[in-house]
């Protein structure tokens, strides 16, 4: 299976809300959550990716999460999200800068809480909960907007920085 990103500010499928997986339907979008991962794991930029990304307007996103060990950001884990929902948002904000595969070579910063609780169902349908804070918390937001048609773009505040 091939993905084609879909990519544009007013791209229809980026902008459609996307609807829940069912336990009936896992079969049926799994296999293309697997070639995100798997996508996602090849490619040096990029922390996530949500299935409205690749045609698909079904609430299933693709997620690398991050620690800091030394002063450096890695990687530790690339999770397969199905149905997350955010259960809590810290008061505190955050303004960092992101990007997305679907607004290539654009750069802006948006504010975020700060820390996030969220539920999910893995990979077997089982229920998930999950504490994220800093990057990590920011890339499932940002997943998780795109699953609502939200992109970045729509909530960067001052400049938009274009590069490439
Ligand atoms: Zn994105």
């Amino acid at each position: 299976m091939k993905l084609t990103i879909q990519t544009g500010e007013t791209n229809e499928i980026l902008r459609t809300i996307s609807t829940e997986v069912t336990k009936e339907q896992l079969k049926d979008v799994l296999p293309t959550g697997k070639e995100m991962l798997k996508w996602l794991k090849s490619k040096k930029n990029g922390a996530g990716l949500a299935a409205p990304q690749v045609g698909l307007n079904k609430r299933m996103i693709v997620v690398n999460l991050y620690e800091e060990e030394e002063g450096e950001w890695h990687i530790y884990k690339t999770l397969l999200m199905i149905n997350p929902v955010i259960t809590w948002k810290s008061q505190d904000m955050v303004l960092d800068e992101e990007g997305c595969f679907s607004c290539p070579n654009q750069y802006g910063n948006v504010l975020r809480p700060n820390k996030i609780q969220l539920e999910f169902r893995d990979e077997r349908f089982l229920l998930k909960k999950l504490e994220l804070d800093s990057f990590s918390g920011r890339v499932v937001q940002h997943e998780i907007d795109h699953l609502d048609g939200v992109l970045f773009v729509d909530k960067v505040v001052g400049e938009m920085v274009m590069e490439g």
